[in-house]
Parts: C-alpha cells; structure tokens; sequence
C-alpha cells in the first residue's frame, strides 16, 4: 500500500489517494496518515491517466516515407497506399510500441487503436498492433478496432478481412460508410458493420461523415441502426464533421437521435482542422463537427488525437494535454466550466463511451494516475507540462523531468 498526500484535485479539493495493489483504495483528506510508503504531491495536481480513444497506430510515423499530396482526406488515403503495401508486422509493431510508449510518458494509459482492415495491407496492420499491445501491457492498455479504411463494398474482400480480424480478437467493429460510393452503398456498409458488432458481441466505432460536404448523412444511418437493433450506448461515431454543414432542422433531429441512442462522439479538431475546409476561400470551414449542440444536448463527447505524423497530419506526439489544448481552441472553449468540458473529453467521455467501471479517481478504481507538476487544470492546459509521474494499475509506469534557468546579467530589482 501507498499513497499520494497533499494532492490537487481538478475541482480544487485536496485530497489523499491511497492504493493497493492495482486500485485505489481510499481518496479521503487525512487518508495517507496511517500509510508509511508516502508520495508528498505539495498541492500538485493529480489526474486520472488520460484515454486516447481515437488515434491510428498502424498508420502512426509514416509520413516522411509518403509522396507529397493534396492535403485532403482523399490525398492522403490515396499517398498512404504505397506505404501500406509495404507494411510488416515489425513495421507496424515497432512505429504503434513507439507512439504507446511516448503516450505513456506523456499520462495516457489507455489507447483504442483503428487499425486499418482492408485489400491493400491485409491483416498486417493488425497484426503489428496487437503486437505492440502485448509488448506494452505492462504499460497500457490498448484495444483495437478493425477498420475497413479502403471501404466495404469499394473494396471487395474487406468483409471477409473484417471477420478475419475479428476472429483474430479485435476489440471493435470499425467503419467508414461515408467511403462508399453512393448513399444505397453507404446504408448497406452501415448494416454491414452492425450485423458483425452484433454476431461477434463487439461495440462499434466508425468513421462517419468526415467531409465538410453537408448532403453527406451517414450518421442517421448509424443512429437508425443503433436504435434499432438496441445497441443503446454502444457505439461511438468519430469525426462527424458534415454534421457542422448540413441544415439545423437535420442537425437537431440526428443529435436527438444520438442522444437516444446513447451514441458517443468523438470529435477529432486536431487532425481535422487542417484536413477540412481546404477548398473554402475567405471564410474557410474548420471541419469541427457541433460540439456546442452535442454538448448542450447531453450527448458524450471526447477528443482523441487521430493522427500522429501520418498522411493526414504532419504533427502529434500522443499528448493528450496538447490535444485539449487545441480542441480548447477548435471548440471556443474559455470559461472555467468549458476548460473541466476539455478535461472530460479526455478522461471521463471516453470511459464511458468504454462503458469502463474501473475508472476515474474513486474507491474501487484502477490506479492509473498521473501528477503534474501545476496548481491546477487550467494551468496544465496553459504551460502543457509533462506528468512528474504516471502510474498504471498502481505502478510506477514513468516519469518525467524538466528543468530550465534564465541566466541574469544582474539581480533582479
Ligand atoms: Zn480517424
């Protein structure tokens, strides 16, 4: 048993956290008196590890081997082929165990991988990151999501890829509906991944609408379907940047229907802030989807990063803190409540979209914890510090330290 004394919550309350074993065991001021194995956080603060719930691992650090392209979605799916024909297992395992491990050092503990099912690469990409999660269980914990990226019905065999990747042990059932050629295509994609959530008892975590073109309607589809077959609360659709295009009446219909539904959103601003609006001149379109509505509504919303230096997007470094930030940005998020809004998308939005039990800082919770070393969440947010320290199931995962001086000529009045 141990514990941290003195720590910071993101409400401003000082508390204990006491763990044993894997869990934390008690969360109450005064409760590390009667634990010898102290930590002395001196009013740091103390967060749950954070949740990446949208990132693509297989793809993760490719992008110096790629052909300059368009900037769009579609050039980059079209540069990304070349390099996918060429993928190995050791390829993708040692580029997913790279972006883990730096994930890791930087307080995410938990990663849910898409990873891409398709004609092109196999079950390679799979293949690699499943790998990579087994090397890095002592780390993390990372689930995966099979991901038909080059479409269902566009690609002829991927089905049967899907099932394969499945069986193998994805945890997910993927999809891109919005990929496929016509709305009867995109309907039929949609059953499709669906009637394999539903045979191999997995959840769903599509691609959905990820265009600023606003006729593009995928995820009424996703929504008709979930309420359907009753897969109330598990499914997430990520991007959904049409959404943001498309008229209010439809905008208001599809957000009650997800909110129904208990469909999760996962807004990606990161990566589609540069993809979208390419084509706009003047006031160009930030390919955010209705963060305000969505949240207004009560709809679950999370942030994950998407895209580390792949095709898609030149930049992120498995920063979750970073990732706030810009969605922070993205989103018009300022006000005290909006910034513990950002802290949610990164922690508690996707847990439940996990439908997790275990999470969070309570009794009976995995001690997966990270300290900063910062007076409070809006200060982490500001100065984008690395944790001082990261724990999973209540160990000692990593640690980090930074330190810099500015050299006076004279003293300082
Ligand atoms: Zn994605």
């Amino acid at each position: 048993m141990w514990a941290l004394q003195g720590a910071r919550l993101a409400s401003g309350d000082l508390v204990d956290i006491v763990v044993e074993g894997e869990l934390i065991h008690d969360t109450a001021a005064g409760s590390a008196a009667a634990v010898s194995d102290r930590i002395d956080c001196a009013g740091k603060l103390v967060l749950p590890a954070f949740i990446d719930s949208h990132v693509h691992l297989d793809k993760a650090l490719i992008r110096d081997d790629l052909r300059e392209h368009d900037g769009t979605l579609a050039g980059a799916i079209g540069a990304i082929h070349e390099r996918k024909r060429r993928y190995s297992v050791e390829d993708v395992r040692s580029r997913a165990r790279a972006v883990i491990e730096e994930s890791v050092r930087l307080g995410t503990t938990r990663l849910r991988s898409h990873v891409d099912v398709d004609t092109i690469g196999g079950l390679t990409p799979l293949e690699g990151v499943m790998a990579a999660a087994a090397d890095c269980s002592d780390i993390a914990e990372v689930r995966t999501v099979a991901f038909p990226q080059e479409g269902l019905l566009r690609d002829p065999g991927a089905l049967d890829l899907m099932e394969a990747a499945l069986e193998m042990g994805a945890d997910v059932v993927g999809g891109m509906p919005h990929w496929e050629p016509n709305e009867a295509a995109q309907r039929e994609h949609v059953r499709l991944c669906f009637e394999l959530a539903q045979r191999f008892d997995r959840d769903v975590d599509m691609h959905v609408d990820e265009t600023d073109d606003g006729n593009v309607r995928t995820l009424e589809m996703v929504a008709d379907e979930a309420l359907r077959l009753n897969f109330t609360g598990r499914v997430c659709a990520g991007h959904v940047c049409s959404l943001a295009a498309a008229d209010h009446e439809y905008a208001e219909r599809v957000i009650d229907k997800c909110l129904r539904a208990g469909i999760s959103i996962a807004a990606n601003p990161v990566t589609n802030l540069v993809l979208q609006g390419r084509g706009d001149r003047g006031l160009v379109r930030r390919g955010m989807t209705r963060v305000a509505e969505l949240r207004a509504a009560g709809v679950n919303v999370l942030f994950g990063q998407d895209c580390v230096k792949d095709g898609f997007y030149p930049f992120g470094r498995g920063s979750m803190l970073e990732v706030a930030l810009i969605s922070a940005h993205a989103a018009h998020l300022t006000s005290k409540d909006d910034l513990a809004y950002a802290l949610e998308a990164v922690t508690k939005a996707p847990a439940i979209s996990w439908r997790l039990e275990d999470y969070g800082l309570r009794r009976g919770a995995r001690a997966d914890l990270q300290l900063l070393p910062v007076p409070s969440w809006e200060e982490a947010l500001r100065l984008q510090p690395p944790p001082e320290k990261v724990w999973f199931g209540g160990r000692l995962v990593a640690e980090n330290s930074v330190s810099s001086v500015v050299h006076r000529a004279r003293p300082t009045p």
